[in-house]
């Protein structure tokens, strides 16, 4: 065998070894509350789909017709001829939706993050991340060529720390989850924002779990804390997860949208999303402003489990959000109590080093508005009855 392949294979055997090998499990059924997996029916707590509109008939049927305009390829790039009038309008509409001047739609919420901070950022600058933040914007970060600083998880003062050696002449932006994706506990914003003020830098939140699911009328995290334009000029949105699409976008100033429509390598050059997905994505809009109990009944059944987990003694992370984490350590036991809750017909996921720090491996569960009580109370008792 060459000497390349006998090296991968010997990364995959470590990979195994240290049970932080990765595999797929092939589904047969739409995502919902339960899912068809080789001939099972399994109640699923791992969707991002928190809101129940990835199988939404209205969205389904938006879909449809849009397709049925437009056909499913978009055909180009948004700069060559593939910018149609869904896409035009989704963005109008989630502009106003966040109270920006403008949006722009990148086909995934990895490219938007890599783009927006690449295209904003240069080798002059300095950005300073938390360490807890998506590796979408790690890979940003460092992709810019801008000095890279991570701070510890939620700590202004270290951050504080760290931007003290600002320079006038240097352009510094601060880069934060919203709500942290593996956590599920929010960013300090308001310091933040102070901080963003304080030193000139631009403030970027990729409000990936907030969005949809915080906010009275679920525009996330910077609705909940009445934060605008000018407080954060770089709001970053997917749609692949609250608003059971796919897609994502970042909203701002005329003038921060046209420098990104310019100079953002993963805007400029690839296929716009197709048009059915933001003919869709108008359709899930619409039930996100208007479905209130969604998001009441998201929370009433995280306060549920919440609840019966203390009494259970089970310890949860500081998480007031859709996302609950049980960190067990170590990625056997992760692996392990995932694998006892599959037998038992439940899917939950086991999320493992480099996703998360090392030692802090976990069950991460996530709800769904359309879970009903009686779902949370048997995956109670199913945790009850793991032994890790
Ligand atoms: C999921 C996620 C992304 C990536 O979005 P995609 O549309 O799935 O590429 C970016 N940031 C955060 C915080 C996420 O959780």
């Amino acid at each position: 065998m060459p000497e390349k392949q006998s090296h991968l294979n010997a990364q995959l055997e470590t990979l195994k070894q240290a049970n932080l090998y990765r595999s797929r499990r092939v589904i047969d059924s739409a995502q919902g509350i339960y899912l068809q997996l080789e001939g099972r029916k399994l109640l699923n707590f791992c969707s991002n789909d928190y809101l129940g509109l990835a199988n939404h008939p209205d969205v389904i049927a938006s879909f449809k017709q849009a397709a049925n305009t437009y056909g499913v390829g978009s055909g180009s790039a948004h700069l060559v001829c593939g910018h149609s009038r869904e896409h035009h309008a989704l963005e109008e509409e989630l502009a106003d939706f966040c109270g920006r001047d403008r949006a722009l739609l990148f086909s995934t919420g990895y490219m938007a993050n890599l783009g927006v901070i690449t295209a904003l950022m240069g080798k002059k600058d300095v950005i300073y991340e938390d360490k807890l933040n998506h590796a979408s914007l790690l890979d940003g970060g460092l992709l810019s060529g801008a000095r890279f600083k991570r701070y510890l998880h939620n700590d202004i003062k270290n951050l504080q720390l760290k931007m003290q050696g600002l320079l006038t002449e240097q352009q510094g932006m601060i880069v934060t989850d919203g709500v942290f994706s593996m956590d599920g506990d929010f960013a300090d914003l308001k310091s933040l924002v102070e901080l963003a003020k304080d030193s000139h830098s631009y403030l970027m939140v990729d409000d990936a779990h907030g969005f949809g699911v915080l906010g009275k009328t679920g525009a996330g995290l910077v609705e909940q804390y009445q934060l605008n334009q000018q407080q954060v000029p770089l709001l970053v949105g997917t749609l692949g997860k609250a608003f059971g699409t796919s897609g994502a976008f970042v909203a701002g100033s005329e003038l921060m949208i046209e420098s990104l429509i310019q100079q953002a390598r993963s805007y400029i050059y690839t296929t716009a999303l197709p048009p059915a997905i933001a003919a869709a994505t108008r359709t899930s809009l619409q039930r996100v402003q208007q479905d209130n109990w969604r998001r009441e009944k998201l929370k009433s059944l995280v306060t549920r489990f919440q609840r019966g987990a203390k009494q259970m003694g089970l310890s949860l992370m500081p998480s007031e959000s859709a996302i609950q984490p049980i960190v067990l350590g170590s990625s056997a036991k992760a692996m392990q109590a995932s694998e006892y809750l599959l037998q038992q017909g439940f899917w939950v996921s086991a999320i493992r080093p480099p996703t998360v720090p090392q030692g802090s491996a976990r069950l991460r569960l996530t709800f769904s508005a359309l879970h009903q009580e009686q779902h949370i109370d048997q995956l109670l008792g199913a945790l009850e009855g793991m032994s890790v």
